[in-house]
């Protein structure tokens, strides 16, 4: 492949044509008409051309991806969930290498360009940093050495052990991504359980992802030591807390004090637009300057038999969950699956600009159904 490549007459976000170069993985020059003698040529036709999507909350060790359809009969409490999931684990021989890889091919094929996953780590598991071993992190990483180079380097999100069942592990002490917190439901230690969290990261200068499942009062109470723990120990700007359903509650008395700690300690927002759960208010978040960012969370698992890792089809999600109709507010929508998981996951040069990594992502527009053909140069190693 050469290591100039023109793209000829793409619109980048819908704007009038032009051409972009691309010299040794990165944008070198936006404009019309540009003469590379020594560029290969890839002609999009007039397609709109988007920046790479973000995949910021993935699970791409427990999908059941090209693994056939199994039965799922799983009782309604999320502990039944878990525990047939660790029992069809085993069963079926869900591997987290290859099941990443494939959820991985399939990202890059919609167009994903970095992703970040949790790992699953539950207290019957070898924790992150046990004597070096951590089956699914490592599955999720392997592509490090054989991977896609389509995508950059997936990061991880780590688990602890559960305190109250075998003490902290070393969550996300090698891995980018920082420690992720299951639920607090599950162990009904949710002070404890933060604090290990945080000690973690401090001690490994690792960012938080946080799980936080609870809705209403608990999903408060849950976001207020949280809070108290950020403040403590500066963490501002370093956590990020995924799913949040209690800011979907209709109470604003409740919502916007902790809209309020929210932006006053940088802290970011995970959310799927959740079709079955209260979800947070994505337009109030961002105008409130919440950096927010979107994700895919599990595909095709032992949970559910729905997802397809598409970031496109996640920006319809969250347009539906949150009544957004018009141009601006769909924009609103694409950005938290583009910039907005960029600001979060911090990444470095990304965009449709001069001087960013050329992930361009050329979509046939017009006629529908729109059709990506992604261009991928970026080289990570
Ligand atoms: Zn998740």
């Amino acid at each position: 492949m050469s290591q100039t490549l023109l793209v000829r007459n793409g619109r980048p976000m819908g704007g009038p044509a032009c051409d972009l170069l691309i010299r040794d993985g990165h944008i070198a020059e936006i404009a019309p008409h540009i003469v590379a003698p020594d560029a290969g040529i890839e002609d999009v036709a007039g397609a709109l051309v988007l920046p790479g999507l973000v995949e910021a909350h993935a699970h791409l060790d427990k999908s059941l991806w090209g693994m056939g359809w199994r039965p799922n009969d799983a009782g309604p409490r999320l502990i039944d969930k878990v525990d047939n999931e660790r029992m069809l684990k085993r069963a079926i021989n869900i591997d987290p290498a290859r099941q990443s890889a494939r959820q991985v091919v399939l990202s890059v094929g919609h167009g994903t360009t970095h992703i970040r996953s949790a790992c699953r780590c539950g207290h019957r598991d070898r924790p992150v940093g046990h004597r070096g071993r951590g089956r699914h992190p490592r599955g999720v990483c392997r592509h490090r050495r054989h991977r896609d180079r389509r995508v950059s380097p997936v990061r991880p999100v780590a688990p602890p052990r559960h305190p109250g069942t075998d003490g902290p592990g070393d969550a996300g002490r090698r891995h980018r991504g920082g420690g992720h917190r299951p639920v607090f439901g599950m162990d009904r230690d949710p002070k404890g359980h933060l604090d290990a969290v945080f000690a973690l990261a401090q001690k490994y200068g690792r960012p938080i992802d946080i799980h936080l499942h609870e809705p209403g009062e608990m999903g408060a109470f849950s976001f207020d030591l949280i809070f108290e723990r950020t403040r403590a120990l500066g963490m501002q700007g370093q956590v990020v807390v995924s799913h949040a359903f209690c800011l979907g509650h209709p109470d604003r008395d409740l919502v916007d004090p902790m809209i309020a700690q929210l932006v006053e300690l940088d802290i970011g927002i995970m959310s799927t637009g959740p079709a079955g759960r209260p979800a947070p208010p994505l337009k109030r978040l961002l105008e409130a300057g919440i950096r927010m960012c979107s994700g895919s969370d599990g595909i095709r698992d032992t949970w559910g038999p729905y997802g397809n890792a598409d970031m496109l089809e996640r920006v319809m999600f969250l347009g539906l969950r949150n009544g957004l109709r018009r141009d601006d507010e769909v924009e609103l929508a694409f950005g938290v699956c583009t910039s907005g998981g960029a600001s979060v996951m911090r990444l470095d040069g990304y965009g449709l600009k001069v001087g960013a990594r050329a992930t361009c992502l050329p979509c046939r527009a017009r006629p529908s159904p729109m059709r990506r053909c992604p261009v991928h140069c970026a080289a990570w190693s």
